[in-house]
């Protein structure tokens, strides 16, 4: 709850509650980066998630959380209860008097039954407010469950927010780095064809989850970087080869562990794609130096 030098409380539109579990504290916090809500977002956290808006043995829980739902709403304007629940939770496990996670399906629909409960809860209280509802599995990955309570009603306002899938794919596939040009496009073609997105939702997307991971895309970079070498040329149009170097360093840094070579290879294509030149050097007045850069080695498959 930081306040803005302002002293006006800052904004959150959704009010997120999740287990305590400590397997899944960082994974939540992916999740949320890789669904754009980044700084966006109140978090309550208590065993069994949405569990504790259902159980009655524990009301104490479930006054908890609808105070507290009801103070962020009133502080930060939420207007929308995301519910996390996840596999082999042991405060489930304690509900249902059984180990869930023996039988799967069963577990997800034991999970689906609380959750709804939950939702019919909120809106019972808010009927304005809308619910999303998700089960984790415990290697962070999330699908997004369909909420009978919500059926109905108003359709979700469309969101610049990924399906589930396609965010847990970017995720998957930057958590080694940073993609090239090539595997990028490839992913926002999946995005399209398989997940449904159109191509600016997909675009929107990976930028969202390169940004969660600390990195641009190549889109990003490349449009930075072009930008440098055009303000590094001469009147005809030529960059000199200091200044290629820093526009790759420049590339290094904004699409993070780059290798060099590969920084440097990709500086030179923009150069030429800007229609700009290399600045001869050196004794023989070569732009042999360039046409190293362009060999550089490709980087490893996507
Ligand atoms: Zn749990």
């Amino acid at each position: 709850m930081t306040q803005p030098s302002s002293g006006a409380p800052t904004k959150a539109d959704a009010f997120v509650v999740g287990c305590i579990d400590p397997r899944l504290v960082d994974d939540l916090t992916v999740l949320m980066d890789a669904v754009g809500r980044t700084d966006r977002y109140a978090e309550f956290r208590i065993a069994g998630a949405a569990l504790a808006a259902v159980d009655s043995n524990r009301p104490a829980w479930g006054q908890a959380l609808w105070e507290n739902l009801a103070a962020s709403r009133q502080l930060h304007g939420v207007r929308k209860v995301v519910f996390v629940n996840h596999r082999d939770c042991g405060a489930m496990d304690l509900f249902a008097g059984r180990r869930l996670s023996l039988d799967p399906a069963d577990e997800l629909r034991q999970h689906q039954a609380v959750l709804d409960q939950a939702a019919a809860a909120v809106l019972a209280r808010h009927p304005d407010m809308q619910v999303e509802l998700r089960l984790m599995e415990l290697d962070g990955r999330s699908t997004l469950l369909p909420c009978t309570a919500c059926a109905g009603r108003m359709p979700l306002r469309a969101e610049a927010v990924p399906a589930p899938g396609f965010a847990d794919l970017l995720r998957l596939r930057l958590r080694d780095g940073p993609l090239s040009p090539e595997a990028e496009r490839a992913l926002l073609v999946e995005g399209v064809t398989r997940h449904g997105l159109t191509a600016e939702e997909a675009r929107a997307a990976l930028a969202a989850a390169a940004t969660a991971q600390g990195q641009a895309t190549s889109a990003v970079a490349a449009r930075e970087v072009a930008a440098y070498l055009r303000s590094r040329a001469d009147a005809r149009g030529r960059v000199a080869q200091t200044d290629v170097a820093r526009a790759s360093a420049l590339y290094r840094r904004l699409a993070g562990n780059l290798p060099p070579a590969e920084a440097e290879r990709r500086a030179a294509l923009l150069l030429e794609a800007e229609g700009l030149s290399p600045r001869p050097a050196g004794l023989w007045r070569s732009t042999a130096w360039f046409q190293r850069l362009l060999k550089a080695p490709a980087p490893r498959p996507a």
